[in-house]
Formats: structure tokens, sequence, C-alpha cells
């Protein structure tokens, strides 16, 4: 059956763009220009991914998603215009499971839809990309075969990242997760700890291929 996205977007050509891409992808579509009328309608009818435009004509999108999270966990990417790295880093505080800024490609928007509908990964499951592979349950890291020494923190953040593959996890999310709620606000852990997992896991360190930085906000593990 055909997933059902619900766009809540002003603009009437990004409105058009989202829902065309959308049923070229064999996606349900359906559309709102306005906050209101489209959570009374997620009162009713339950839907299985969101695109939230943060500019909205009748309310403040990030008002909306505050709204939204008090009764629903229905995932959320943010289509956000703003440059601003503190909107996305709030819309993520808000609950939103990711974003893309525009202009963004189709294939982009596509990816963070796929991702962001896939269930998570079983926790028994023995995960991979590149060369290396990842063991949860004998808690193992290899790489083409040979094992790799991580630290506890460095494999609770690999971890995490791994639980939320092609999704973006702020600084704060990584935080709470591998340190504790009394941590956030430290982003310098993650960057130290993160650089450490690269020098590890990335063929070229200084170019991730796997790790990824958003800028600002926080990190995202790339499979493909
Ligand atoms: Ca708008």
């Amino acid at each position: 059956m055909a997933e059902r996205i619900l766009v809540l977007e002003d603009d009437p050509a990004m409105q058009s763009f989202l829902t065309t891409l959308l049923k070229t992808k064999a996606y349900q579509a359906l559309s709102f220009e306005q906050g209101l009328p489209a959570l009374q309608y997620l009162v009713q009818q339950s839907v299985d991914l969101i695109l939230l435009d943060l500019g909205l004509a009748d309310m403040d999108g990030q008002h909306w998603l505050t709204q939204l999270r008090s009764w629903s966990d229905i995932p959320v990417i943010v289509i956000s215009a703003r440059q601003s790295e503190q909107d996305k880093v709030k819309a993520l505080d808000n609950g939103a499971n990711d974003y893309v800024t525009k202009p963004f490609s189709a294939a982009e928007l596509l990816a963070r839809i796929r991702a962001n509908l896939r269930q998570s990964i079983p926790s028994q499951q023995v995960f991979s990309f590149g060369q290396i592979q990842v063991d949860p349950v004998q808690r193992k890291v290899s790489r083409a075969g040979q094992d790799i020494h991580l630290t506890k923190t460095e494999y609770d953040i690999l971890l995490l990242l791994l639980r939320h593959a092609d999704r973006v996890l702020t600084h704060n999310q990584i935080l709470s997760q591998v340190w504790g709620a009394a941590y956030i606000d430290r982003p310098e852990y993650v960057r130290v700890h993160m650089g450490q997992l690269r020098q590890k896991l990335e063929e070229l360190p200084a170019a991730p291929r796997y790790l990824k930085t958003e800028p600002g906000v926080g990190y995202r593990l790339t499979l493909g």
C-alpha cells in the first residue's frame, strides 16, 4: 500500500513540485497550505510522514511542530528556506526527525524520505558500510576482517549513528544519549570523539565518506 505523506507548505509552486515528485514515486501525497487544518486532519487520520515548511502563513512552523509532538511521533522532515543553523537545530530539538534546506535536489529529498520511513534496524543485526563491520551482540568492530579497537564512548557514538543511519543527529541528541542529559551543550566532546572515530574507520579521515558533519547541527552516518 502506498505510504501517505502529508505536505504542509504555503508556497503553491513548492507545494506543486513536492506533490508531483511524491506521486511519481508512488507515494500518496496530501497537501495542506495552512497549519491548523493540517493539525485537525492529523487528529482524525494517520499518515506515514510529514514534510513541513517552517515559514507558514497562518502559524509558525516551529510552533506547529511543538503542537504536533504533544500527541504524535509521526516522522517530520522540515523544509527550510532559512540558512540559519539555529532554525534547523531548534526544529530538531522541537522533535523534527530531519531537514532539507532550499534549494535541495529531488534525489536528496527522496533519500531523506526513504531513510525516515525506514523502521529502526533491529539491534541484533550486523551492520556494515564500506569495509567496516559492526557486530552489536559481540560489540566487535572490524575493517576488512581486522579487529578495530574502539573506546566505549566511540563505540556508543558509532552504534547510535548506525541505529539512525542516513538520518541527522544533533550534538545534543548524541550528548544526551551517550554521555547523559547533564552533558548537553558540550559539542566539543562529540567533535573530539568523532575525530577519533574517523581516524579509525575512514580511509580519508579529513574527507569522510560515512561519518558526515552537518555544519552547526550535528552528524549523519551515510551508508550509501
Ligand atoms: Ca512558506
